[in-house]
């Protein structure tokens, strides 16, 4: 269809096919990023030799040359705007003098200059105009985003003919949001929204146009999840009864008192499982904000009430540690608990030892887990494979959830009846990007630290001054402390002659360095990730027991790994890692009651980098520096696209709440009155081409 409108070339298509143009809705649906104002023209009695200008005219001759020796062809044309001529010259580009006739109105912008006949223009730019246009303001001109090979003009002639011909040909097109929405919010209608984002006026028109688009993608997402989220409340699942002394026994073993942000989040938790419907509800914490304790009260309550549950954590490290705390905390009411991963499992209490966990074999393991004797799992992705079969399966807990996609969120959710699920996450996420992706969800905020957590300080360190980062963390270590070293990559790239790889410190290379030049006194360890699991259970054992005085590591120990002890993080090349990344790096010491330190580096010297670090330090928590990445990141380098599968305008939408908002109220009044969208067929076959398959990171 694209090809037959515009007659593509091969070279042409696969270029659009690489930006994911395959459609002429497609091609439609690629906005322009600004615009440009077409500057006013000059006169050309008053133009001067040596400057760049814009004028326009007609045309009163045209001739084609070809010097033969140099086998060149020059296409030249006389322009008057009845002030005056003036020449404009093509070189090489013999069609031009077939395009441009005599009588033709064009506007020219280049660069004036001078020879024996006068003055002259070389290879201008040109545009065709209507004749009554001539000096008149001619609107603005959209600039697309190009790809090699079609460039904004490319797209500015491919997109005015298509729109041209499809508004002559249908007339009107078919609006999927409903009228009386577009008036409520004074929106424009598709049509004038399409005209006015290719071809506007104003640029008040493109903007209203704009936020249309971006309300419309909104407003998709949102109703899909939300009708999402009613076919999920209707599945049947387990009635958890609770009784409140019971809970208030296991939370008295722990060594403090819960928040009252961990209280509420408890009681909200306990209140779903007596509903009918599934719980399906998002816990969002700050690092260190004590999702753990939340999430095992709840497993209290369910293994309490003789169900099961599934914890599942995003990367081997992290389940290890909560097995660890886990047995720690379920240990006085001798409920038993298993842990599977690729590698190995394990099961607590052991028979010999009942202080200790033992190690058992994979299918030992699955049919106590079938037969209902180990009420709690905790695992990684293995625990989604299919032979993982639970006796009654109530409660699925999933950390970090941003690291799993919405299917492998549902495949462990399928079964005759549905456990409840709870989701959590340090990321900080601004709510209206809460209310969109995450709008099959329940929120619940943990907006509180515990008591007498002193926060943060960090520091964006010059390469001069690392010396004294380092004598602060031999201080830190003589005060019985830990420190974190964390860095881009693993290893050194000896095949790569690219500067990075000379300047990007690796872990290998600051081991070998801190361990042997810098705290030879001192235990130092690596980890990363492409240690067999033994090896890393093994290094991240010493330091949790304080053996370990300095641990070098990539970001595998960003997510939620918990070492009190430690109260210091180097974090070098910082330019590589996302606001949120270092947050979540940074937050690895802020466990503790004691004052915890952060030595940022970065080989980096542009602006926007240093800023960027300089808000690290300045911000108090986790939502600042996500509100921040929403509004600073400039659209089209944004990460929506690639994270959360929203498109630069539809990202526009997440920065204006009061838009968000709107949006869902709408999604949620249709859907109630009208679940199956049977009044509004394009809104449902829209929700039936969205992409179920949302990535995460
Ligand atoms: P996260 O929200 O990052 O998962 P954790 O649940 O791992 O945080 O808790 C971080 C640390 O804070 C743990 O050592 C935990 O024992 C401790 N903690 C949790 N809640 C409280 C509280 N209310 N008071 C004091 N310490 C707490
Ligand atoms: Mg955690």
């Amino acid at each position: 269809m694209l090809t037959n409108e515009l007659q593509l070339g091969e070279f042409q298509k696969r270029a659009l096919n690489n930006i994911g143009i395959k459609t002429v809705k497609d091609l439609l649906w690629h906005f322009p990023n600004r615009y440009e104002k077409f500057a006013a023209a000059s006169a050309i009695a008053d133009l001067i030799g040596g400057t760049s200008a814009t004028i326009s005219g007609k045309i009163l001759k045209t001739k084609i040359e070809r010097t033969w020796r140099k086998k060149m062809t020059i296409a030249e044309a006389l322009l008057s705007d009845g002030t005056g001529e003036i020449n404009l010259v093509w070189f090489h580009q013999p069609y031009i003098a077939k395009m441009l006739k005599v009588e033709d109105a064009v506007a020219v912008t280049g660069k004036i200059q001078k020879n024996k006949k006068g003055l002259y223009i070389a290879n201008p730019v040109y545009e065709k105009i209507n004749p009554d246009a001539i000096k008149i303001d001619r609107g603005l001109i959209p600039i697309y985003p190009e790809t090699r090979g079609l460039s904004s003009r490319w797209f500015r002639f491919a997109i005015r003919k298509i729109l041209k011909k499809i508004l002559e040909e249908s007339g009107n097109l078919e609006d999927a949001i409903p009228d009386f929405i577009l008036s409520r919010y004074h929106l424009p209608s598709l049509k004038t929204a399409l005209v006015c984002i290719h071809a506007p006026k104003k640029l008040k028109d493109a903007e209203a146009s704009r936020k249309r688009f971006a309300f419309e993608e909104v407003f998709a997402i949102q109703l899909y999840r939300i009708k999402q989220r009613m076919q999920y409340d209707k599945q049947p699942c387990f009635t958890i009864k609770t009784e409140q002394k019971s809970i208030e026994e296991f939370l008295s073993h722990f060594s403090f008192g819960l928040t009252n942000a961990q209280k509420e989040a408890v009681n909200r938790i306990l209140a779903d499982f007596q509903k009918k419907s599934p719980m399906a509800r998002l816990l969002e914490g700050d690092v260190g904000s004590g999702k753990t304790v939340v999430a095992a009260a709840a497993v209290f309550a369910t293994v309490k009430a003789g169900h099961q549950i599934a914890y599942m954590a995003p990367t081997e490290v992290l389940a290890r540690q909560h097995f660890k705390t886990f047995t720690e905390y379920f240990k006085p009411f001798g409920k038993k608990i298993g842990l599977v991963t690729s590698s190995e499992c394990l099961k607590f209490p052991s028979k010999v030892n009942p202080g200790k966990a033992t190690h058992i074999s994979k299918s030992q393991l699955l049919k106590w887990i079938a037969s209902g004797e180990i009420p709690i799992l905790i695992g990684t992705h293995s625990l989604i494979q299919e032979k993982v079969k639970f006796k009654n399966l109530a409660f699925v807990i999933i950390d970090e959830q941003h690291r799993f996609g919405t299917n492998q969120r549902q495949k462990l959710a399928k079964k005759s009846v549905a456990p409840h699920l709870l989701s959590m996450t340090a990321t900080p996420i601004p709510r209206t990007l809460a209310l969109t992706v995450y709008g099959d969800l329940d929120l619940t905020l943990l907006d509180e630290m515990p008591p007498e957590r002193k926060s943060i300080i960090t520091e964006i360190v010059p390469p001069t001054q690392r010396q004294r980062a380092y004598e602060f963390i031999r201080e830190e270590i003589k005060g019985e402390h830990q420190a974190y070293v964390i860095c881009p990559r693993i290893a050194e790239k000896t095949d790569s002659k690219s500067l990075i790889s000379l300047t990007m410190k690796s872990v290998k290379s600051e081991y070998e360095k801190l361990s042997k030049k810098i705290f030879p006194e001192y235990k130092v360890a690596m980890i990363h990730g492409q240690m067999p699991a033994k090896e890393k259970e093994k290094i991240m054992n010493e330091f949790r027991d304080g053996k370990t005085k300095i641990l070098v590591a990539t970001s595998v120990i960003e997510v939620g790994v918990d070492v009190p002890n430690a109260t210091a993080i180097i974090i070098e090349g910082a330019e590589r890692f996302g606001l949120a990344q270092l947050h979540q790096l940074r937050g690895r010491v802020m466990r503790s009651c004691h004052q915890s330190h952060c030595f940022v580096f970065t080989e980096s010297n542009s602006q926007k980098a240093l800023s960027r670090l300089k808000f690290l330090k300045e911000a108090k928590n986790g939502f600042e520096l996500a509100e921040y990445d929403l509004k600073f990141r400039g659209s089209g380098e944004l990460a929506g696209k690639k994270q959360w599968g929203i498109s630069d305008v539809g990202m526009e939408a997440l920065k204006n709440l009061k838009m968000v908002e709107a949006a869902r109220t709408e999604a949620q009044n249709i859907l109630a009155s009208d679940p199956e969208l049977i009044s509004y067929p394009l809104l449902a076959e829209k929700l039936s081409s969205q992409n179920s398959e949302i990535h995460f990171e």
